[in-house]
């Protein structure tokens, strides 16, 4: 291994990009904002010549991303939910996709949206369940799409498992790496084709940028997802990839102390009377805590919870949201601060009541990203607010 070319992920983060600069020998890579670039001759063009196409910043960031999940390479697009479109532009109108039932509300809605236009068909399957995975695969899908583990519940799907089923038959498996980042799980090593991110999430993780990225373990997908990027015009802005290649410099040391953090909030709250239920990988009796061990490095710092049947939602909330406090009510994640939302009115509300029953997303869950902050007040605000309604 030359030193030229990194395999450490702190390395990647820390140095992708950095001392390339011809003119100056600047440091630090400065954003290159330039719609388009000069031809050097007649008939002669450099590398790039329209930002559309390429561009010197997005293709830093694209090669960070792309060694930090072991991929050959990876697209840069303008938000999660236009790396999924592209994604799906890999496939026919015969052509069928299994998701999880439990997926990302806009991917559920893109899907669905998408499979109306019959642009392909759609089916959706609880991909954490093993049993599940026989009918699944009976019904030759060009593509499978995981969400591990998933939202809001934390639900684990063993990606290497649906990994050799869909290698055995052609299938397309596209892992959504949104709620872990590489940092705690790397699908293509688990034998995934592409992998999929919200860089709007941990990756940038300072709640300032939307983007997405698609990353492609071969150069040949990276190539037809490269031209489907350019001609739709999906790709990420100059500027943006530079705050996101700003954000990946510190998202090893971020997202750790934040899984730590999330890790001791979890086991507060599964102590807590009035608290019905957690969802944490890290907690010894989660449903998945044994596949998550072995297929991720860390736990993450996503966690849910059901307040128990005596605490009202509305009141605990109201309770905990104090303004200097903690918490913010919001949605998103993967951010330097602390955010808990409520999935039956905000992140899945477009679901409609049925599809999360079926899912198991009650009106009593809450949702919480864990940050940056002390994980010490994080229990204090938390606790405050149980004793206020409890
Ligand atoms: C946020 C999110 C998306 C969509 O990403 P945007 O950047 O908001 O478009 C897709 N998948 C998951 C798991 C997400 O959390």
């Amino acid at each position: 291994m030359s030193i030229a070319d990194p395999k450490h992920d702190d390395t990647i983060a820390a140095r992708t990009g950095v001392d390339g600069d011809i003119a100056f020998g600047a440091i630090t890579p400065s954003p290159v904002m330039s719609t388009n670039f000069a031809f050097e001759a007649f008939n002669r063009k450099r590398p790039y010549d329209y930002t559309r196409s390429g561009n010197p910043t997005r293709d830093t960031l694209a090669r960070a991303i792309a060694a930090l999940e072991r991929g050959d390479n990876a697209v840069i697009t303008s938000s999660g939910m236009s790396a999924l479109d592209l994604t799906f532009n890999l496939l026919r109108p015969a052509d069928l996709i299994v998701a999880p039932h439990d997926c990302y509300g806009g991917t559920y809605r893109l899907l669905q949206a998408r499979a109306e236009q019959e642009r392909f068909r759609v089916h959706f399957a609880d991909l954490t369940d093993p049993a599940s995975h026989d009918a699944v695969f009976a019904q030759r899908p060009r593509m499978v799409l995981v969400e591990t583990p998933s939202n809001p519940l934390l639900r684990i799907t063993d990606i290497a498992a649906l990994a050799q089923r869909a290698r055995s038959q052609n299938t397309l498996l596209v892992a959504d790496n949104t709620f872990l980042s590489p940092s705690l799980q790397k699908p293509l090593a688990l034998g995934a084709d592409i992998v999929v991110h919200s860089l709007t999430k941990y990756i940038n993780g300072h709640g300032d940028v939307v983007g997405g990225a698609v990353v492609a373990k071969t150069a040949e997908w990276h190539e037809r997802l490269a031209w489907w990027a350019n001609v739709v015009g999906v790709t990420g802005a100059p500027f943006d990839s530079w705050l996101v290649l700003r954000g990946l410099r510190t998202l090893d040391l971020r997202i750790k102390a934040q899984s730590k953090s999330a890790a001791t909030v979890a086991r507060f709250l599964a102590d807590h009377p009035l608290v019905k239920t957690v969802h944490y990988p890290g907690l010894p009796d989660h449903p998945g805590h044994q596949i998550a061990a072995r297929q991720q490095t860390g736990f993450g710092a996503m966690l849910s919870f059901e307040l128990a049947d005596g605490c009202p939602v509305e009141a605990f909330l109201a309770a905990l949201i104090q303004p200097g406090g903690p918490f913010s009510l919001a949605e998103s994640l993967g951010g330097y601060e602390s955010l808990i939302a409520h999935p039956a009115t905000m992140t899945h509300a477009s679901m409609d009541p049925e599809a999360r029953r079926v899912a198991g997303i009650s009106d009593r869950l809450l949702r919480v990203s864990i940050g940056l902050e002390a994980a010490q007040d994080l229990k204090s605000a938390l606790k405050a607010a149980f004793s206020s309604v409890g």
